[in-house]
């Protein structure tokens, strides 16, 4: 049981006002006579203090009566202890009182305690003034004035009760070599006895080690004492298991007198909550992977369909649709930049005899050549090449003048010449004809695509296996016009110089077929 007994600053100690007044009173009369009449603090003229008042009369065999038992007392024991005994209280309080009691009598000084309290599910500690006086028959009567700290046990009460954490204050128990062997429990709220399955009055008082062994086991006991011997408050999370069920609580210790304070939360449910959020977050995760590949995937089937859908499946090279719109784009952007932009026109030589002599398959084989050699001869990712159907292709060369174009195309031209085509064991020989044209810088794609078209036309006319290139000059003459007006001197489609054959007359009919 805590209890302090002190004969001197019995001012500074106490909290209760009276106790001064009532020690400088009693101190008073016991230096005038020698002893204090019990008169002056007989409860019946002492006004409010009486409720604060026990008074006790010896009876002997260190056993004294109780006379008078303030009101404010009786109401927080709870009990009426007028004519009754001291040798009717139990246990440490009893022999404490006693102990006291007979120590006044003896020295017949005023004296001032601390004790805790006998209603052990509150914290009450009481400072009581013990005055030693005589009746007016020179009997012996002990006044005392006890006053539990109210307004400190209240407070302290009331936050150990609304705090939602378990809070226990223990005091080391050392053993011969100073070392701490147990802790007795001196403070406990409602919480911790919640959670440790006992009621507080049952907590208050007993050996933490003898009635908790699991402090042990978990690790917290020795954590603690390192608090209590470093002085340094320390925080963790503890696991524990319990009926078969995983459990965690969160601890803060910190230093209390020759001992600790543990302050502790049951965090399972919150751990619990964490680790499922946790995986929701997983799964989560891995959703939008799941949903970014999907889409990944999708985005590279689109794009796949866009190319297949802009691609001639037997050439491999853009079709009408697709080669129309890079046209208009390679149109806008010279227009813009103010760069130069070519196209040529190839047609297959005397395809209907290719196709007549080795089968449509055979056709088809040339024509996939031809692409080949298209590509081959021209700038990656720069020119464009489109079939328009049937065995012509057209090719969109960004950035070439005439020139530029026509040497592409000449390239292009021998490239095709040379060409052996294996076919069901033979071999395929074929040539094309080229028409030019490079773009005036205002014209209409249908007129640029005509212009070439036309050099084409008088390409085949000059006798295939050539490039012309058309000057610009355009007559507005279409396909089909009458070749010797095309070719009568001073016509406007001129031969390409380095390979083109000069002076050769047409032999054939003008090409009707434009597709
Ligand atoms: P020219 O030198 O005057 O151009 O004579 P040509 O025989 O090539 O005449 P034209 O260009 O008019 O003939 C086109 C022929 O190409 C007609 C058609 O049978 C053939 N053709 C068109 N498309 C295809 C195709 O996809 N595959 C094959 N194998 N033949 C095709
Ligand atoms: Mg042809
Ligand atoms: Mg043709």
């Amino acid at each position: 049981m805590y209890r302090e007994i002190h004969e001197i600053g019995i001012e500074e100690r106490a909290h209760a006002p009276a106790i001064p007044r009532l020690l400088a009173a009693w101190t008073a009369l016991h230096e005038r006579y020698g002893y204090a009449p019990f008169d002056p603090f007989d409860p019946q003229g002492l006004g409010s203090d009486a409720d604060d008042l026990i008074v006790l009369v010896p009876l002997g065999d260190d056993d004294y009566v109780y006379v008078h038992q303030g009101a404010t007392i009786r109401a927080a024991v709870g009990l009426d202890m007028t004519g009754r005994r001291t040798s009717d209280v139990a246990g440490a309080t009893g022999s404490f009182f006693r102990e006291v009691y007979a120590r006044v009598l003896a020295d017949k000084k005023a004296l001032f305690t601390l004790h805790r309290g006998a209603v052990a599910s509150e914290v009450h500690l009481w400072e009581r003034l013990l005055l030693p006086c005589r009746d007016s028959d020179g009997s012996d009567v002990i006044v005392v004035f006890s006053k539990a700290r109210e307004f400190r046990d209240d407070l302290l009460s009331a936050i150990l009760d609304a705090s939602l954490d378990g809070i226990l204050a223990v005091r080391l128990r050392r053993g011969p070599d100073g070392g701490p062997i147990d802790g007795d429990l001196i403070a406990a709220n409602r919480r911790a006895a919640q959670f440790l399955g006992r009621p507080v009055e049952d907590l208050i008082d007993c050996r933490l080690l003898e009635a908790f062994p699991g402090v042990i086991e978990t690790g917290i006991w020795d954590r603690c004492v390192v608090v209590a011997e470093t002085r340094a408050s320390a925080e963790f999370v503890v696991s524990y298991r319990h009926d078969g069920v995983d459990g965690w609580f969160e601890a803060a210790v910190a230093p209390l007198g020759d001992g600790f304070m543990i302050n502790f939360a049951d965090i399972t449910a919150r751990k619990q909550a964490e680790d499922a959020a946790e995986l929701k977050q997983l799964e989560f995760a891995a959703a939008n992977q799941a949903l970014k590949s999907e889409i990944a995937r999708r985005q590279a089937l689109e794009t796949e369909l866009n190319r297949l859908a802009a691609i001639d499946p037997l050439t491999g090279t853009l079709n009408r649709r697709a080669l129309t719109e890079g046209l208009q784009k390679a149109l806008s952007l010279a227009e813009r930049y103010a760069h130069a932009v070519s196209v040529f026109l190839v047609d297959l030589d005397h395809f209907k005899a290719v196709n007549d002599t080795y089968g449509h398959a055979g056709g088809d084989a040339v024509l996939r050549q031809v692409a080949l050699n298209l590509a081959h001869g021209l700038r990656e990712d720069v020119d464009l090449v489109g079939r328009l159907g049937g065995e012509e292709f057209v090719v969109v060369l960004p950035y070439a003048g005439t020139d530029e174009a026509a040497t592409a195309a000449e390239r292009v031209r021998a490239a095709v010449a040379r060409s052996e085509i294996p076919h069901e064991g033979r071999t395929i020989r074929c040539t094309a004809s080229f028409g030019i044209a490079a773009w005036d810088g205002r014209e209409t794609l249908d007129r640029l695509l005509s212009r070439a078209d036309h050099a084409l036309y008088r390409a085949k006319a000059a006798g295939r296996n050539v490039v012309l290139v058309d000057d610009g000059h355009w007559s507005g003459l279409a396909a089909g016009a009458d070749l010797d007006v095309a070719l009568a001197p001073g016509a406007d489609v001129v031969p390409f110089q380095p390979r083109a054959r000069r002076g050769t007359r047409p032999r054939r009919k003008a090409p009707t077929d434009q597709s």
